[in-house]
């Protein structure tokens, strides 16, 4: 059977180049960075290599670039780092948990955190986080591109915000990363941190932009390694894994693929919302018809209107007036009426197509969306919604594919549905 995979918000493959280029610190470049022998200078230059390509990927200097384990370290570092008791953290309702539990935890260190709720279509408004801001601020936490919906959100203003009240600024952007151009310097932020296995590099690998001067505790403290600010035997292999990523996300920026993922998410997107009772999570307010939306903004959708000079998040105002925000290439996030996202996510899943539903398993027990609920939705609606993100090798074929089984399975769940009969509890 034909097997799709539209789930590459939760991981990606190696690209073919990636694995070539880690091939030989696996076995003949096996030495430790630290060491002071030849083996060890090998492997001490590849990292060197890796850091200088991050560093072009973010923009910033080698000296700011710090590799360590993924997305949840770079998130629990920017948290367990910087704050201390008595000091005030302004992050979102709909941040990934991995800064949610951390938040959590620093409330029993004496860290009060204000959760800041999205617009109904996923946006973070600016001046929501101005207004949660006090005089013990002393960090603000915001995602560049939510996992679930794909909504970028407005950085460049929150660094301006963060900036005039003198408050350390972290951006989680693993799911922006390779996807919109990062940026360190416009941002205005002290931390950024990425995850390899998001942008077709390998699990267990990422890295935090560290602003020079930025008073950021270790979080694993041992040996001296990153310049004493991350301690372990470097992951060589992964490291370099990362930095071929991130220089063939830096051509996918330039190239033409985000554009065309887009339309090929367009396509999907439209084909899925010709079936009644569906709608978009994150795009435009439900009940929206998507033209409307080609009509305001034109068809390319939000990435490349994003980045051809049209309006940018400086106009935040202007999408919330149009309902449209700025997304991604490659996610949309759909809601089907009458029926339970799950049952559509194995009925999927059973005819090749790999998706993710709008609930997540918490201690055995099915929740609803965080982000979804967060963006007002109810509970039936959240769980019957399915984020669709795109590989960016996705091709037309398996967009025709997906539209082909889609349907299907959506009538036929509505057709034995007990949530369509009424029936559900
Ligand atoms: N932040 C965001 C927005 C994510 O989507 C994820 C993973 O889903 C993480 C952090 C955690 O990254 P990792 O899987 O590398 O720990």
């Amino acid at each position: 059977m034909k097997r799709v995979y539209m789930d590459a918000n939760a991981t990606t493959p190696l690209l073919p180049e990636v694995l070539e280029a880690m091939r030989p610190y696996w076995m003949e470049c096996f030495g430790n960075a630290s060491s002071i022998h030849l083996d060890g200078q090998q492997a001490h230059s590849a990292v060197d290599r890796a850091r200088a390509t991050l560093a072009e990927f973010f923009n910033c200097h080698d000296a700011e670039v710090v590799f360590n384990s993924g997305g949840t370290e770079g998130d629990n570092t920017a948290i367990f780092g910087l704050l201390r008791p008595g000091d005030h953290f302004v992050t979102t309702s709909i941040e990934h948990s991995a800064i949610l539990a951390a938040a959590e935890r620093m409330a029993a260190f004496g860290v009060e955190t204000t959760f800041v709720a999205p617009t109904a279509s996923g946006l973070i408004d600016p001046a929501a986080i101005e207004r949660a801001l006090r005089p013990e601020t002393r960090l603000i936490s915001v995602m560049l591109a939510n996992n679930e919906t794909g909504v970028l959100q407005p950085v460049e203003e929150i660094g301006k915000i963060a900036a005039a009240a003198g408050a350390f600024f972290h951006i989680d952007a693993v799911q922006g990363a390779g996807k919109v151009p990062l940026d360190v310097r416009r941002f205005g932020c002290h931390l950024l941190n990425i995850s390899a296995h998001k942008m077709y590099g390998p699990k267990g690998v990422g890295a935090i932009f560290v602003r020079r001067g930025t008073p950021l505790e270790s979080l694993i403290v041992g040996g001296s390694h990153e310049r004493r600010r991350r301690a372990g035997t470097e992951n060589v292999p992964g490291i370099v894994g990362l930095a071929k990523a991130a220089e063939l996300a830096m051509h996918s920026l330039e190239d033409g693929t985000m554009d065309r993922l887009a339309r090929l998410r367009d396509r999907l997107e439209a084909g899925i919302l010709a079936l009644p009772g569906t709608g978009v999570n994150g795009a435009h307010s439900s009940g929206c018809h998507p033209e409307r939306v080609q009509r305001v903004e034109g068809p390319a959708s939000s990435f490349s209107s994003n980045h051809s000079g049209a309006p940018g998040p400086s106009h935040l105002g202007r999408w919330e007036s149009t309902n449209f925000v700025p997304r991604v290439a490659n996610t949309t996030n759909i809601w089907f009426d009458n029926l339970e996202g799950e049952a559509l996510v194995i009925a999927l899943d059973l005819k090749g197509v790999a998706v993710s539903g709008g609930s997540a398993c918490h201690s055995g027990a099915t929740e609803p969306s965080h982000v979804l609920m967060a963006m007002g939705l109810d509970k039936t609606r959240a769980r019957a919604s399915l984020r669709f993100s795109l590989l960016k090798t996705a091709t037309a074929a398996d967009v025709e594919y997906a539209l082909q089984v889609v349907p299907e399975a959506v009538e036929h769940l509505r057709m034995i549905s007990p949530v369509a009969a009424g029936t559900a509890g």
